[in-house]
């Protein structure tokens, strides 16, 4: 599945029925937070639930794809006693967008295969914690106390992806102050003041108006010491509440629909250009890249030149309008 071709994607066919049930939950963070050490306790935790648990270790700083690291044998060892976890290791292979495809089919295959929490840990790398963010119905972000009283440089836009933010390491000097700071970041945030001209009663991170109506969902800022195995259920029950918000307020459905509709012009744009770069030759190609390098044709007439010689049509300007930097 990891490697995609076409059996992988037959394989995806027959399971594809069988998912949607799982909770997808995201786990994001800087290298040395605590993310690996984290994740373990709230496995064993889920296991005390009686849940099913597969974990999805994605690394894009790592070279390395398939195969179990050492890290993992470690993990594998420390919690061989516990069974129904399941813990798999992915790495880039080239692409970022390649490893968010395999990241998001390996969580297929885990939901397919009845785990019903699926956590996907991923190191804070830029560009990948979002794309993961996207598949995940929840995302955590994880942080930890800086020395002296700074909390860690957070970069922009993680905060838009949080749906909870831990504190880990709250067994360190200065984890309150990390959990104050964060607080007042995320008031100050724009991407969630909603809920400053709504709020009036918050359990866990659901705001109510005054009618007890739930309008909107404020991330909680936790805190846990995962060597201490501390803070683990109330993160747990904190992302239970947030999937039940999501439920009751028909975000997830509309959510799930926003990520049917990503995917779906994700393959259709991949395959379509792939099929239209395959109808242009290599040697037509290379005169129009001359042409444009001499000044003779700008890039946009030249790529309506080549997509009107495969025999599609574009109507004017629109080539600019799509200007797509991904795809
Ligand atoms: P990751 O790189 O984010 O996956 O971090 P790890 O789980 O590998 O942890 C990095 C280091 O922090 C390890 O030495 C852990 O033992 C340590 N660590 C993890 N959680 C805690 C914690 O709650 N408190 C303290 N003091 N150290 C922790």
């Amino acid at each position: 599945m990891e490697r995609g071709g076409d059996k992988a994607r037959r394989a995806l066919a027959q399971l594809y029925p069988h998912t949607g049930r799982a909770h997808i939950v995201g786990i994001t963070g800087a290298p040395g937070t605590g993310k690996s050490t984290l994740v373990n306790e709230m496995a064993k935790a889920y296991r005390r639930q009686g849940l099913t648990v597969g974990i999805i270790a994605v690394d894009p700083t790592s070279p390395f794809s398939g195969g179990a690291f050492l890290g993992d044998r470690i993990r594998m060892r420390e919690l061989a006693t516990e069974r129904d976890i399941f813990i798999r290791s992915m790495a880039t292979r080239g692409s970022l967008g390649g490893l968010a495809r395999a990241t998001a089919d390996a969580a297929r295959v885990l939901d397919a295969g009845g785990y019903q929490v699926v956590l996907v840990e991923t190191v804070g790398a830029g560009q990948s914690e979002v794309e993961i963010a996207r598949m995940a119905h929840t995302t955590v972000v994880i942080q930890m106390p800086a020395s002296g009283d700074e909390i860690q440089a957070i970069k922009a836009g993680i905060l838009e992806i949080a749906d909870i933010i831990v504190v880990n390491k709250a067994d360190l000097p200065g984890a309150d102050n990390a959990v104050t700071a964060l607080r007042t970041m995320l008031d100050l945030d724009s991407a969630h003041t909603e809920w400053h001209h709504r709020r009036s009663a918050r359990v866990a991170g659901v705001v109510t108006d005054s009618a007890g109506t739930q309008v909107a969902w404020r991330p909680p800022v936790l805190k846990t010491s995962a060597i201490r195995g501390e803070g683990t259920e109330e993160l747990i029950a904190a992302i239970q509440a947030h999937l039940q918000y999501q439920s009751d307020s028909g975000l997830k459905e509309r959510r799930e629909r926003e990520r049917a509709t990503a995917e779906l012009r994700r393959i259709l744009r991949h395959t379509l250009l792939e099929r239209l770069l395959n109808q242009i030759s290599d040697r037509n190609l290379q005169s129009t890249v001359e042409r444009i390098v001499a000044r003779e044709q700008d890039p946009y007439s030249a790529a309506e030149t080549l997509i009107a010689e495969t025999g599609l049509t574009v109507e004017k300007g629109r080539l600019e309008e799509s200007g797509c930097a991904s795809c």
